[in-house]
């Protein structure tokens, strides 16, 4: 039987966050003003449960939306001792968390450690120092690279998130931020396109005119190599672009950037062409085989590949096969 796995997400927003980062508005972000109380936490972990069926599910509950770590320690022991029952129950099988690379050092990781917190998301945003240094993050890329080592060496699995368009950045610099995210050992990582949200530095430069937003098909070119090189190394993309939020829909405060509701699908249709643009076949009835997965992607956002594909060949149907690899696919016959 194959294992559902579930996040149960409690977003913690700039909770005593002393930085701000030229990108960042977590309220608009996350779409929520305020983090819950570690008395509520029990509330919406039940809430959750009582909708999933622990014995064939995996469950871990995920801290996301600010720096975990960087709040009191106090605050961060009662929120894990919230959780601490449930992944004694077998429940839960572990904690995420994301945080700054500079809020991790060995006492912290003990802490962690100790109320079952299994993986920790650092946003590296971007691994090029100038980049960095102009994202306002007030970190460096050694502290990413201490961060990482001290969590991989403390048994955790290790997440960097990135961030492409940031002022400065370059389809070269992002792709180096990758190499490098691979390089430190992350087994999980994030990728975000840069958007710009009114109340923010990035929002104040973009009114300016001293900040240009990456457009979308630029976005989604570099995330469609990105995805590649990550996919090659085996760390695994959880997450492209952000949630598509009500916020975004209807709100004015997306100024600018590379925000699509289906910026992952088109992504993907670019991967997926890419690879059947050099199809060595004389069939005209064309029947291609991808993983049930991926057959969305192959077909493509708004069958753009299907079309393109239909101006050499009679049809063309995609169907999902089990037995292939995220990334394989065969062109079958027409029998
Ligand atoms: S992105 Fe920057 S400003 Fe926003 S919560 Fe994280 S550290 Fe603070």
């Amino acid at each position: 039987m194959k294992v559902r796995h579930y996040n149960i997400p409690i977003f913690i927003p700039e909770l005593a966050c002393p930085h701000q980062c030229v990108f960042c508005n977590q309220e608009k972000i996350s779409g929520t003003d305020e983090a819950p109380k570690p008395e509520e936490i029990s509330g919406i972990i039940d809430t959750w449960l009582s909708t999933i069926d622990t014995e064939i599910s995996h469950v871990e509950l995920a801290f996301f939306g600010g720096s975990f770590t960087g709040i009191p320690v106090n605050l961060q022991e009662e929120y894990l001792k919230e959780v601490l029952p449930y992944i004694e129950s077998g429940e839960i099988k572990g904690i995420r968390l994301s945080t700054r690379p500079d809020y991790i050092n060995q006492d912290i990781l003990d802490l962690l450690k100790k109320y079952g917190v299994t993986s920790i998301e650092l946003g590296a945003q971007s691994l090029d120092k100038f980049v960095l240094k102009m994202a306002g993050r007030g970190h460096s890329t050694e502290d990413v690279k201490i961060a990482a080592k001290l969590i991989n060496e403390n048994g955790f699995e290790l997440g960097l998130q990135m961030m492409l368009g940031l002022p400065f950045d370059t389809k070269e610099k992002s792709i180096y931020t990758a190499k490098k995210i691979i390089e430190l050992g992350a087994k999980t990582t994030r990728i975000y396109p840069t958007l710009v949200i009114d109340g923010t530095a990035l929002g104040k430069q973009y009114k300016e005119g001293t900040y240009k937003a990456i457009c979308l098909e630029d976005a989604i070119d570099w995330t469609k190599d990105i995805i590649m090189l990550f996919e090659d190394a085996k760390v695994t993309v959880l997450r492209t672009g952000l949630h598509p939020s009500e916020e975004f829909e209807d709100d004015k405060s997306l100024l600018a950037g590379p925000y699509h509701p289906s910026f992952k699908e088109m992504v993907m249709t670019e991967v997926w062409k890419d690879k059947l643009s050099n199809l060595m076949t004389d069939e005209n009835d064309l029947r291609i085989f991808v993983n049930p997965s991926q057959v969305n992607f192959a077909v493509g956002y708004k069958a753009k590949n299907k079309t393109e594909l239909l101006k050499t060949h009679n049809s063309v149907k995609v169907f999902g096969d089990d037995n292939l690899d995220k990334f394989d696919f065969y062109v079958g016959d027409n029998r």
